[in-house]
């Protein structure tokens, strides 16, 4: 690695090494040549894998859009925009964790729905009814059933 300092392209002798909680490596380095010390942060670049929607057809992953769907199914409930972010991102976590190259939609559907179960009860309820595709009172009923007694 180059001195941010003298630029020398001699190397560092790595003085102390920690990871963190993300994954990452930094490590505190000393210049060879000047001893400036430094540190130098390393992470893994994961990839997002791509998302098979139910009519085959394949698109990127955008976080912002889960957002916005899981804004709508919070609307006027008591669940904070920092939840909410948590979540999407946690979600988009699981998928990079996955290491694959495309997954289906499904797999996202079931982790909302997951989550919203946790963060509030109502909006799960109106998600679930259009996820699971619930089209009559029965259904719903039999959901909200398992709910209550949960
Ligand atoms: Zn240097």
């Amino acid at each position: 690695m180059r001195c941010p300092f003298c630029h020398s392209e001699d190397g560092s002798k790595v003085i102390d090494t920690s990871h963190d909680a993300r994954g990452g490596i930094r490590r505190r380095r000393e210049c060879k040549d000047c001893g400036q010390r430094y540190s130098s942060y390393e992470r893994p670049i994961l990839a997002t894998p791509l998302i098979i929607k139910e009519d085959g057809t394949r698109e990127e992953f955008d976080r912002e859009k889960l957002l916005r769907g899981l804004r709508i199914s919070c609307a006027k409930r008591p669940v904070s925009a920092a939840d909410l972010d948590r979540l999407a991102g946690e979600i988009e976590a699981h998928l990079q964790r996955l290491g694959k190259a495309e997954v289906s939609s499904r797999v996202i559907g079931d982790m909302v729905i997951n989550g919203l179960k946790d963060l509030d009860a109502i909006a799960y309820m109106r998600f679930a009814i259009v996820y699971l595709k619930l089209d009559d009172l029965q259904s719903v009923r039999s959901l909200l059933d398992r709910l209550i007694e949960n």
